[in-house]
């Protein structure tokens, strides 16, 4: 309150740094993974894709927007997440530093917490840890070449991991002699190769690799059971009730093209 006394120390406050994110802006947080390449190698992650990271990933992501305010759409791929704030959110007056550590500890506690749920027979190890960054997009349009440019690069490194660890896999070559088949090669290259040599058509492959991971907030009905106290019975009956609640649910779409935009305008309003 306006009465409380200040202590003398009290004007080391002012050396913090103003840290606002601009206002009517998109704030986006990005999450990766740190040295992530170790990780999946010390816990066995299958190659190029472990679906269980993958999913445990969105739990972690879905956690973050349960737990924090104003998160209106997350995209994921490997091992990176970003959260899109909306554009009018007063979340910590805007502070870039609270968006920022609240998303990447609240993360990473749930990537520790859920662990065993997604990974039943492959103990954690060590401590894994997130690196996290603030960018700020003034228009619809940046924020959208934002989360294409994060799908675009979950493409091509998908198409490439593809190629790769198939080469290594299946015609057995070394991982440098497969970096070298694949020096200089072309998207239509690549295709070719899987196409030809190992008889995988890319589009095929699973939505979750090729296109990552979108979390939007959706209805979902949910049944529960619940115990119904009658006056004439001793005996609660249980009951299936249906509740609507809105949750983050994950999709695997494009969302480059328009299509997305048109079929959820209110994500950026
Ligand atoms: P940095 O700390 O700089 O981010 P990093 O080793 O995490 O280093 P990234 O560019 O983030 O480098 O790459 C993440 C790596 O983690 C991938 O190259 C891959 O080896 C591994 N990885 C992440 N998710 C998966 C997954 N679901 N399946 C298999 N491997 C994965
Ligand atoms: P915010 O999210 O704004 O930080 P907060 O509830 O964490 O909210 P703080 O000002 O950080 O508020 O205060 C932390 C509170 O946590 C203390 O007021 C106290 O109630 C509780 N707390 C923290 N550590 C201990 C402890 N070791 N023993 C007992 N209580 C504790
Ligand atoms: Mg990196
Ligand atoms: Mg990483
Ligand atoms: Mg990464
Ligand atoms: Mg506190």
């Amino acid at each position: 309150g306006a009465t409380m006394a200040k202590s003398k120390f009290e004007y080391v406050r002012d050396f913090e740094a103003d840290d606002t994110c601009l206002a009517h802006c998109w704030v986006v947080v990005r999450l990766d993974g740190r040295n992530f390449h170790r990780f999946a190698e010390k816990h066995n992650f299958a190659k190029p894709n472990d679906s269980r990271a993958l999913h445990l990933m969105t739990k972690c992501a879905q956690t973050v927007m349960e737990e924090l305010e104003d998160i209106v759409i997350a995209y994921g791929q490997s091992d990176e997440y970003s959260f899109v704030f909306k554009r009018k959110t007063n979340w910590f007056k805007r502070r870039a530093s609270k968006f920022m550590t609240h998303v990447a500890s609240q993360f990473a506690s749930s990537y520790v917490f859920y662990w065993r749920d997604y990974f039943e027979d492959q103990p954690l190890l060590y401590p894994p840890g997130f690196d996290g960054r603030v960018v700020v997009y003034p228009s619809n349009q940046t924020l959208k070449d934002y989360l294409s440019w994060r799908q675009a690069d979950c493409h091509i490194n998908n198409l490439y991991n593809t190629v790769f660890w198939a080469l290594i896999q299946q015609s057995g070559l070394t991982p440098v002699q497969a970096q070298g088949r694949l020096q200089g090669t072309l998207a239509a290259d690549k295709n070719e190769i899987l196409f030809s040599e190992f008889n995988i058509n890319y589009n095929n492959e699973p939505l979750m690799y090729r296109k990552g991971t979108v979390l939007i907030w959706q209805k979902v009905n949910e049944v529960m059971t619940k115990e119904i106290k009658l006056p004439t019975e001793m005996e609660g009956k249980k009951m299936a009730v249906t509740r609507t609640r809105t949750k983050p649910v994950p999709l695997h779409c494009d969302i480059i093209g328009d299509a997305f935009w048109k079929e959820h305008p209110d994500i950026l309003d």
